[in-house]
């Protein structure tokens, strides 16, 4: 592998400056480096951010490959400006062994697109009752840190402090799908004025802020640390703040789009917007963006659900639940935090790559673009407008919300350790 020299790129978005990769390394950041040797990149301008980090993928492999494999949700996140991604659990068989997390960051290696770190289920089959092999899936060559259950809550209270007890031994955390189960029987989308109107059962905010709630009085409890899942809700920003203010050690999470589509879209009956949690209301988003802005939603998460056309255009009720995210997140965050001026591109860097990677203790990945750092990076033409087409995804799914809205920014170059994956906007 050789030299790269990047010319001309707003590292953080700040002033332009060159960038020589060597190897799989950044070897110099400054101005008026030499491009003896380098294969030049003109960046004229364009935004360098540390690769992207996902704490929220869903690859669908093993078991689902129809929606999704490795390799193409990897080819997705590349494209999307990702250098790392965690998958979750719920996958056929499910992520509870060392066997089924060895298999998948196998995979991820063989994929060559982006770091693959899969996270363990929690309890044994995703179904609440019994502790999975935590402590063997953490000591396999997975190395896993990250536990959950997503899809599912585990919503019994002495399962939860058991994984979080157990967890802490390692400097693991229980990431938590905050659903009361008790609380979302049939629930179809928010609970509110839409659903009141439109006759479909209602998945009340109270379902996700009973458990948040009672997740960082537990985590403060046993002193560990506790992430929380897709916040969607005003009141769980409430309860979060409270926490943290309080010195408990929870990080959370908001996806793309909870910070941008609400139910009123439910009216359209079209089951693409059709997700869990579901989109909340206007002023639940306008809350989740001011705490994505002032920290107290740590990070963005992709939560990238693919499914396959026939599992979403059939009728609402019947449609499975999710969207895939990986190719618009960064779209979808410039559109709704930096260019309405809340979070400037240091800050972006920070909840899309820094953060996701310490929550995951993922080393090598959200390092800052400096000297003598892993040659993770993505370069942003943040001046780009236009349309999504879901026909050029590089995932295998197409259930995007977005198929033909204007969208800015566009991710034209992504490197993995010095290698392009992503050249001018295309798989490399
Ligand atoms: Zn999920």
């Amino acid at each position: 592998m050789g030299k790269i020299l990047i010319r001309g790129a707003k590292v953080l978005g700040g002033e332009p400056q060159d960038v020589l990769i060597d190897g799989e390394t950044i070897a110099e950041v400054g101005n008026g480096l030499s491009a003896e040797g380098a294969e030049v990149i003109e960046a004229d301008g364009k935004i360098l951010l540390p690769g992207l980090v996902d704490l929220h993928t869903h690859l669908r492999e093993p078991g689902r490959e129809d929606s999704e494999t490795v390799l193409t949700g990897t080819k997705a996140a590349a494209v999307g400006g990702f250098t790392a991604v965690h998958a979750m659990a719920n996958t056929f068989p499910v992520a509870d062994t060392a066997g089924v997390v060895e298999q998948v960051w196998r995979l991820g290696k063989e994929s060559g697109y982006c770091d693959v770190q899969p996270i363990g289920a929690v309890t044994v089959g995703l179904e609440g009752k019994k502790l999975a092999e935590l402590g063997a899936m953490h000591d396999s060559a997975a190395n896993v840190r990250v536990f959950s259950d997503d899809g599912k809550c585990v919503d019994d209270a002495v399962i939860m402090r058991r994984a979080l007890e157990y967890v802490k031994a390692f400097d693991g955390v229980v990431a938590q799908h905050a659903q009361e189960p008790r609380l979302t029987e049939g629930a179809q989308m928010n609970e509110g004025v839409v659903s009141a109107e439109l006759g479909l059962g209602g998945w009340p905010a109270v379902a996700e802020e009973s458990i948040i709630a009672r997740d960082v009085l537990l985590a403060e409890h046993v002193g560990s640390r506790v992430h929380i899942c897709h916040l969607s809700t005003a009141g769980s920003v409430e309860i979060v703040r409270w926490a943290k203010s309080r010195g408990i050690d929870v990080t959370a999470e908001v996806t793309p789009h909870h910070l941008l589509l609400t139910d009123e879209l439910v009216r359209t009956y079209n089951p693409v917007y059709k997700v869990n949690p579901p989109l909340r209301t206007e002023r639940d988003v306008m809350a989740l963006r001011e705490a994505l802005a002032d920290g107290t939603i740590d990070i963005v998460a992709t939560d990238h659900a693919p499914h396959p056309h026939e599992d979403k255009d059939c009728e609402w009720g019947a449609a499975a639940m999710g969207m895939v995210g990986l190719e618009t997140a960064l779209s979808v965050i410039q559109h709704t935090m930096v260019d309405t001026g809340l979070l400037d591109w240091a800050q972006v860097a920070d909840r899309m790559s820094v953060r996701p990677a310490a929550i995951g203790r993922l080393a090598g990945h959200g390092r800052p673009v400096s000297a003598g750092e892993p040659a993770n990076l993505t370069l942003v033409d943040s001046a780009y407008r236009g349309a999504v087409d879901p026909a050029g995804f590089a995932s295998r799914s197409r259930n995007t919300p977005y198929e033909g809205r204007e969208l800015p920014g566009r991710v034209t170059h992504t490197f993995l350790r010095g290698r392009a994956t992503v050249v001018d906007g295309k798989l490399a």
